[in-house]
């Protein structure tokens, strides 16, 4: 069985940041990367300061590249299929093949759920968002939807600089709140999205097409690996793992970083490229003073 200091288990930014972070202490770190990235859907990543509008691929690649002047840090691009604790060390399954570390670093991430409308998945990331700070700037100046009740609260005050106009459809739902002025609403069922030339034209069961330059959708998440399940670690409501400021979990020696994890004060992971990393640091660095 190999065997490590630590394994970092997410090549996204919290799991790339880890393994850099254990490697400048010359921690002996396997970092393990199945390939299946959040961002995946998106060409680009914006609200990162230095790589403002990176494809996150070259982001990812400037970081393996940072990685391997460091002789302790491996990269593997792998799957792992269960994590369990033995004793006080940890043993990561890749298949049938066993590696023990006497600490671990879960940056495993989260997999979005997106609303269920013809169309719309494939216009995800692009024409389709869910977060202003990422995807906005790009719409501005153009007529922005925003669909279904969940955003209604906070994205048309966000979005309003941004655009020219904004429509709130509900999708039949009730509103059950006022909106800021001129923003429009429309109650009719959505039945679909297709890409135009202005952004997305969207349809609706009743009545005319409408034409928007950006759509904001809300969705829901799950962890994309089992292995806070596996361990038993504390969650918080969100189904995110629980952690502390360090980024340690309820478990000795298990710490987590990137959007599978927040501290119990937060609703929701902060999630973006930058909080990402930044905890995956924290994470490393109260690992390493772990395994003192
Ligand atoms: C469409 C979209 C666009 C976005 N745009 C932006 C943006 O412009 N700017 C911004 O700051 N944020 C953006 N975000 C948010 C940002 O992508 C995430 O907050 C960030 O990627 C989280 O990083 P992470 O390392 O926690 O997880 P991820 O980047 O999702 O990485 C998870 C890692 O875990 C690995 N993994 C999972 N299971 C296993 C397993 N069993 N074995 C081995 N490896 C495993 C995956 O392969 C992957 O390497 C966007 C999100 C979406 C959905």
């Amino acid at each position: 069985m190999d065997s490590y200091d630590a394994v970092v288990i997410g090549g996204g930014p919290a799991g790339l940041q880890a393994t850099l972070t254990l490697a400048r202490v010359h921690r002996r770190v396997l970092m393990i990367d199945s390939g299946s990235y959040r961002n995946d859907p998106a060409g680009h990543m914006h609200n990162v300061v230095t790589h403002d509008g990176t494809p996150p691929g070259e982001f990812r690649a400037a970081a393996r590249k940072d990685l391997a002047a460091y002789d302790t840090a491996t990269v593997r691009d792998e799957t792992v299929t269960s994590v369990a604790m033995d004793g006080d060390h940890v043993v990561v399954s890749l298949g049938d093949e066993l590696v023990r570390a006497r600490g671990v670093v879960l940056a495993t991430g989260v997999v979005d759920t997106l609303p269920d409308k013809p169309g719309l998945s494939e216009l995800f990331g692009s024409v389709v968002a869910h977060c202003p700070f990422c995807h906005g700037h790009e719409f501005a100046g153009g007529h922005v939807g925003i669909l279904g009740v969940g955003g209604a609260g906070h994205l048309p005050g966000l979005v309003g600089p941004i655009a020219s106009r904004i429509t709130v459809y509900t999708d039949g739902e009730d509103l059950g709140a006022d909106l800021p002025a001129g923003v429009a609403v429309r109650t009719d069922a959505v039945t679909g999205l297709c890409r135009s030339a202005a952004g997305a034209t969207i349809s609706f069961a009743d009545g005319p097409s409408e034409e928007v330059a950006g759509l904001f959708v809300s969705t829901t998440f799950a962890q994309r690996a089992p292995f806070a399940e596996q361990l038993g670690l504390r969650l918080n409501p969100s189904g995110c793992v629980e952690v502390d400021v360090m980024g340690r979990t309820s478990l000795p020696g298990v710490h987590a970083a990137g959007d599978m994890a927040h501290v119990a004060a937060l609703p929701m992971p902060m999630a973006s490229v930058l909080t990402a990393a930044a905890s995956g640091q924290v994470a490393a660095a109260s690992l390493a003073a772990y395994l003192l």
